[in-house]
């Protein structure tokens, strides 16, 4: 696979290459200059393909020529090794469950993959790397738990002090191994600037620093996979088109949704589901880009002020605003209508949607009306319920299960490091102290 800039002014790069820079040398992003497109007959022959088998097998027709196709399989299928149910909710309304991963979030799918084709890639080329991440929980958990223990990697995730759940605190803090979670003093926005800093700095470029967010192509391919396969399991034929609402911040799910349209995806319409953090609705409604601070909500891993894969998402479009306005349609959801959603999906269906879940749902509802009759609609549930039970405590009365595989998360020692100030040199004092051992771990 050749990739390309959306900045335009880098030279063509392979998917390792990609996928080991994150970003481009132009501050571009990386996207595929072509996509092979499957044809009705083959999705067709795919039909029944467990989503790991379906996950292997895409990933060989991407990667073909990069990776030995036994590598591949190995990877992939130990990246991508819990299932991904597509759920019939009401008639001809679907949620397809992104939540069964070891962080109950679809970003488990994404880091994954991207630390299984890392390390491997470290290992062929004899070099170190280690990860930066800031975090205001959902990112940093999927990371640490996808890279742990993962060879030739070490990954540092910064979050702020008391401004993540319990529960996300646990899945950082108590790996151990390659994994150091840093408390920092401060908010999450100056983690990010310590993240920043670092990778700025040249006294640093032998820790071979590298990125990890949502912009790196390795996370995004392998969400296209999920798509394919819902659809495969939910359409009488193949061919039939469907409607897919996507929960979204920083619109990385929603552009994978798009790469599996342009491999053959039969989409009727993608629907942009925000809560009030709203740019691209709007963007799609006024042609105003407009970034600004977040604003805080139940849903909070979409509370994104300026979407990081937008850029992504135009390109895709040839940069045309009616053109993407064509393909994706938004809506904005606020705080009464995800509350009333959780509610109402309760009472009429016993089907549990956590915020981000319900946000998409209602997305969906009301897409419904302005869509052909018939045509399925399939909502993306980003999140675990379990993971949200305040919210859904405060609509339903009840505090949902987490699954029994998280009965003794609370007990576990925590072993995050204290940083005793947000100062740049604080946390480069603390980098250099611990550099990786030379085994990488
Ligand atoms: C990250 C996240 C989102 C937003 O996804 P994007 O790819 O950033 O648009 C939605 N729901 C949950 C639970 C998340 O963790």
């Amino acid at each position: 696979m050749r990739l390309t800039s959306t900045g335009g002014q880098a030279q063509p790069v392979t998917f390792a290459e990609a996928l080991q820079r994150g970003i481009a040398p132009d501050g571009g992003l990386y996207l595929p200059v072509t996509l092979p497109r499957f044809a009705a007959p083959q999705l067709e022959a795919w039909r029944g393909l467990s989503l790991p088998a379906l996950a292997v097998r895409l990933s060989e027709e991407l990667l073909d020529g990069e990776f030995p196709p036994s590598v591949i399989a190995d990877l992939v299928s130990s990246a991508i090794d819990f299932p991904a149910p597509t759920v019939a909710v009401e008639p001809g309304r679907f949620v397809l469950e992104l939540f069964h991963g070891p962080t109950l979030a679809f970003k488990d799918f994404g880091a994954r993959f991207l630390a299984r084709l890392f390390g491997h890639l470290l290992g062929e080329s004899g070099a170190r790397a280690t990860i930066l991440v800031a975090t205001s929980g959902d990112t940093g958990s999927a990371v640490a738990q996808g890279f742990f223990g993962v060879p030739h990697i070490r990954v540092v995730v910064l979050y702020p002090t008391g401004k993540v759940s319990p529960f996300q605190r646990a899945q950082m803090a108590t790996l151990g191994g390659n994994i150091t979670a840093v408390s920092v003093p401060g908010t999450f926005d100056d983690c990010q600037r310590l993240v920043k800093s670092a990778f700025l700095d040249p006294d640093l470029s032998a820790l071979g620093l590298s990125s990890a967010n949502s912009i790196n192509i390795g996370r995004l391919l392998p969400q296209a996979f999920y798509y394919l396969a819902s659809y495969l399991a939910i359409v009488d034929r193949v061919g039939d088109p469907v409607i897919f609402s996507v929960p979204s911040g920083n619109l990385g799910n929603l552009t994978a949704g798009v790469l599996a349209q342009r491999m053959g995806l039969p989409v009727e319409r993608f629907v942009a589901a925000t809560n009030v953090n709203d740019v691209l609705p709007e963007f799609l409604a006024t042609g105003v880009y407009r970034a600004r601070a977040a604003r805080p909500t139940i849903s909070n891993a979409m509370d994104v002020g300026d979407p990081n894969n937008f850029p992504r998402l135009m390109a895709l479009h040839g940069g045309d605003r009616a053109s993407l306005a064509g393909n994706v349609h938004g809506h904005v959801i606020d705080e009464a209508e995800t509350r009333a959603t959780i509610r109402e999906t309760w009472a009429r269906s016993s089907y549990l949607l956590d915020p981000h879940g319900a946000v998409g749902y209602a997305a969906g509802l009301r897409q419904r009306a302005a869509s052909r009759p018939g045509t399925p609609i399939v909502s993306l549930a980003t999140a675990h319920p379990g993971k949200f039970g305040g919210a859904i405590r405060e609509e339903l009365g009840f505090e949902p299960q987490l699954p029994d595989r998280f009965r003794d998360w609370a007990a576990r020692p925590l072993l995050d490091v204290p940083l005793a100030a947000t100062t740049y040199g604080a946390f480069k004092a603390f980098l250099m102290e611990r550099s990786p051992a030379p085994d990488g771990h």
